[in-house]
């Protein structure tokens, strides 16, 4: 597969350290340590504090995820599509472009499967903030302009898939 040789450079060859291993394991431990983390930061500061540690931190993610595994060169329309089955392929969750304006760059997405939602929150709550900046730094670093990502609707407040919406004013 082409995206071993990516691997290797911006996840520190994580096959050749994993060994026989290989570079799967259960969506288990991303929870346990995305819970914990999170846990963490809450008793450290405030829970809006904690959300946007996450986001950033995830925005962080997302940005060395497009860099590594989809081409500049891609147009628009071939970025999202990849993305979306590079989401899917590895595991991270079932992404939806609902709505794309590619002119004035304003998305909205779902993500069903995904692998954040991790605590049971209030009804009506949101819960997934490194999602959210995951989105936000792989969409920046393809259309070359900040893009806020907020999270809508999510799973783990009772809803059917996580929703969000984009866009450089969001
Ligand atoms: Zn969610």
């Amino acid at each position: 597969m082409e995206q071993t040789s990516k691997y290797a450079i911006g996840f520190a060859a994580i096959e050749e350290m994993r060994g026989e291993l290989g570079s799967e394991m259960p969506v288990l431990f991303f929870r346990m340590f995305e819970s914990a983390v999170r846990k963490r930061l809450t008793t450290e500061f405030s829970r809006g504090y904690a959300d946007y540690l996450m986001r950033d931190a995830g925005k962080i993610a997302g940005a060395l995820f497009a860099e590594s595994f989809t081409e500049e060169a891609e147009g628009p329309v071939e970025f999202l599509q990849s993305f979306r089955a590079l989401l899917k392929g590895l595991g991270y969750g079932v992404l939806r472009v609902e709505k794309a304006d590619l002119d004035r760059l304003k998305f909205a997405f779902s993500i069903s499967h995904g692998i954040e939602p991790s605590d049971t929150e209030e009804e009506g709550s949101t819960g997934c903030s490194f999602t959210e900046g995951f989105l936000s730094g792989a969409l920046s670093v393809r259309f070359g302009e900040e893009i806020n990502v907020k999270e809508i609707a999510c799973i783990a407040g009772g809803e059917t898939s996580c929703r969000y919406i984009a866009g450089t004013d969001v």
